[in-house]
């Protein structure tokens, strides 16, 4: 059976770009007898609000969408201490202490997240008090072998991890120990998803859940990477100054339904386009 989800963080209201991220993975899941899963990706500790979750629910309620919800991330915090653990004692996890601006200064290579870690700790042994710690990638391949995944747009990929350079997969905030990397990795198998919708923003990170999965010894999903939405400027939708948030619509007492439906057919509102998807590799 297929199993999608949507999984927002609650840091900040929803808006369209959720919306339409909601109901394709919704509408997916639907139109092949599956589930459609709600899981509230709450770690960060320092701007996650739990008042927001409840808004959440009644967007996609207003929306039209039925959901199961699962347990959130703040749920699973021992899972990706143990997933962590694991990984370094098999000597695969490194500390690091380099801040932003000492990556970016020492990096040769911009990846799809920016500046690309130069891996200046790997093997050398940083103070792991108040680290990160971060994937030796390199390392990490040779032993796994080669991989690929499935993306079911754009057919069979083979996994490059060291395009996004060694990743964290613990964040050196104590309130916020995984990163997204390692906790949605977990989360995904934890609730079997078996087909994971998500944007295209996300796509380079699939080649770092796939290392992760071979790793941990977790199912492998298919994947679908959709258009994002994006504003005037080309750039992916985001909360604006102005742009009302879908909690705002629904209480101004716009239809959600016909909303979720001019997006399916894409009708989209003045100023939002649909941006590029994936086509099949040859
Ligand atoms: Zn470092």
């Amino acid at each position: 059976m297929i199993v999608t989800r949507f999984a927002p963080s609650p840091n900040g209201p929803l808006h369209l770009g959720h919306a339409f991220s909601a109901i394709v993975a919704h509408d997916l899941a639907k139109a092949r007898g599956g589930r459609f899963l709600l899981r509230i990706e709450d770690i960060d500790g320092t701007r996650s609000r739990a008042e927001l979750a409840d808004e959440f629910r009644a967007d996609l309620a207003w929306l039209g969408l039925e959901w199961e919800e699962v347990p959130a991330q703040s749920t699973r915090l021992d899972a990706y201490a143990k997933a962590a653990d694991k990984l370094r004692r098999e000597g695969l996890l490194y500390p690091c202490r380099c801040t932003r601006g000492e990556i970016a200064a020492a990096a040769t290579k911009v990846g799809p997240d920016g500046p690309v870690y130069p891996g200046t700790c790997r093997g050398a042994s940083a103070d792991p008090v108040q680290a990160a710690w971060r994937l030796n990638v390199a390392e990490a391949l040779r032993r796994t072998g080669p991989l690929s995944w499935l993306d079911e747009v754009a057919g069979e990929q083979q996994a490059r991890p060291e395009l996004l350079g060694d990743v964290v997969l613990v964040r050196k905030e104590p309130e916020t120990p995984a990163s997204y990397h390692l906790a949605v990795t977990i989360d995904d198998a934890a609730d079997g998803v078996t087909l994971v919708t998500r944007g295209m923003d996300l796509f380079p990170a699939t080649h770092v859940h796939r290392l992760l999965q071979a790793l941990l010894g977790l199912a492998v999903p298919t994947w679908h990477h959709h258009p994002l939405l994006l504003d005037e400027t080309g750039h992916k939708l985001a909360k604006r100054r102005g742009s009302p948030s879908l909690a705002d619509r629904r209480h101004a007492g716009e239809d959600g339904r016909a909303l979720a439906d001019s997006l399916r057919a894409g009708r989209l509102p003045a100023g939002i386009t649909l941006g590029e998807g994936l086509s099949r590799q040859p």
